[in-house]
């Protein structure tokens, strides 16, 4: 669905900085029989030009985050407003036809029997001739489409209609583009590489756009910032690598990479944990007993007769190895470690943990 309504301050090529979208305690709740599902409470803003990604599992309720957006579903409480403007709040309903945003869905939906030319300028078919034959001219040229403006969807490369239905998408110059898993239907090797692209046009076209995703990898890779959802709560917002490096909740450590969550008791200006003893954080007063995020990369590992730890699995990851480390307790630790070490299963090692902050959660 693309709307065409469009305020003078929406105009994607106006440069100042501002809130394109605005979540004010917003809330929603669905319920049919004995299914329930709540959204929210949510309070989040939107800057202009940013790419902001959705990632929670299956369920979470990232579609019907979109859906608010678009007007396709409405909150039970709260406001919203795109562009400054107030499109939903206890006396306002702004149809999903008058938002001015523009959708793209997995399977792109072309048009099949259209060239990519009417593709493109579907959802402005009834603006002016020179105002819609030089939006084409801007967006052919932007996503290097102008060889193809003849072609029908099926003789294009799965990229090219990719590129096509983000044209499609642009043309009304929406104020913000939402796309619901946009390659969860592409093969895993071309994926990465899309998602590049889309990422680069959506940047150059000064977009400000919101990405849907189950895959962290996309997530991580592509987006300014993330919104993680789990189970209708935002766990979370933050860039990629405050995620990783800073995760505010347990659920965010364990799903955004990869963390085992190691054991230990705060004693004084320390926590011991198996593997050693641990500096003191002043924000951790407030528990005890507590589990400290340890992440691969933080796991240093040297083989040796009298070490605590037992190598019991390895995964070649290609660039590197992932090992799996038994401790006396039954505890496991993960390690990363460069594709040339060769430690068969079983090897002793010591361990000592490289940690540059400490991320713990009470127990
Ligand atoms: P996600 O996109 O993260 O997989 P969704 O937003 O699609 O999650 O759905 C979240 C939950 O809300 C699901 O359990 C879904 O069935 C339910 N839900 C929300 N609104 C509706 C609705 N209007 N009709 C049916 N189910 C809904
Ligand atoms: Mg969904």
């Amino acid at each position: 669905m693309v709307t065409t309504i469009q305020s003078k301050k929406s105009q994607t090529d106006d440069q100042s900085p501002r809130e394109i979208v605005r979540f004010e305690k917003i809330q929603y709740a669905y319920r049919s029989g004995k299914k329930q599902f709540q959204l929210g409470p949510m309070t989040l803003g939107l800057q202009s030009h940013e790419l902001m990604a959705i990632l929670g599992p299956s369920g979470s309720g990232k579609t019907t985050f979109l859906r608010l957006i678009a007007g396709l579903a409405m909150p039970s409480t709260g406001t919203i407003e795109l562009d400054e403007r107030v499109v939903f709040d206890p006396s306002t309903r702004v149809r999903a036809e008058h938002r001015n945003v523009g959708m793209m869905f997995q399977d792109h939906a072309l048009f099949p029997h259209m060239t990519v030319r009417k593709n493109i300028v579907f959802g402005i078919r009834q603006w002016q001739k020179d105002d819609r034959e030089r939006r084409l001219y801007e967006l052919e040229d932007m996503l290097g489409l102008r060889d193809y403006l003849d072609r029908y969807p099926h003789e294009l490369s799965g990229g090219q209609q990719q590129r096509v239905a983000l044209a499609r998408t642009l043309a009304p110059k929406p104020s913000v583009v939402l796309l619901d898993e946009p390659l969860s239907s592409i093969d895993a090797d071309l994926r990465s590489s899309l998602a590049q692209e889309l990422r680069d046009v959506l940047k150059q076209a000064g977009t400000t756009a919101i990405w849907v995703t189950h895959d962290q990898t996309e997530a991580l890779d592509l987006a300014d910032r993330i919104i993680v959802l789990n189970e209708g709560k935002v766990e979370q917002v933050d860039s990629p690598w405050e995620l990783y490096n800073n995760p505010k909740t347990r659920f965010v450590a364990s799903f955004i990479g990869h963390a085992v969550f190691l054991p230990g008791r705060l004693k004084g200006q320390t926590i011991l944990t198996e593997v050693g003893t641990l500096n003191y954080l002043p924000c951790l007063q407030d528990f005890e007993d507590l589990e400290v995020m340890i992440r691969p990369d933080d796991v240093k590992a040297t083989p040796h007769d009298a070490g605590i730890g037992t190598i019991c699995k390895r995964q070649f990851w290609g660039s590197m190895q992932l090992y799996t480390i038994n401790l006396p307790s039954g505890q496991r630790l993960l390690s990363t470690q460069p594709a040339h070490i060769n430690w068969p299963l079983g090897t002793q090692v010591r361990i000592t943990l490289d940690l540059k902050s400490i991320v713990a959660f009470p127990t």
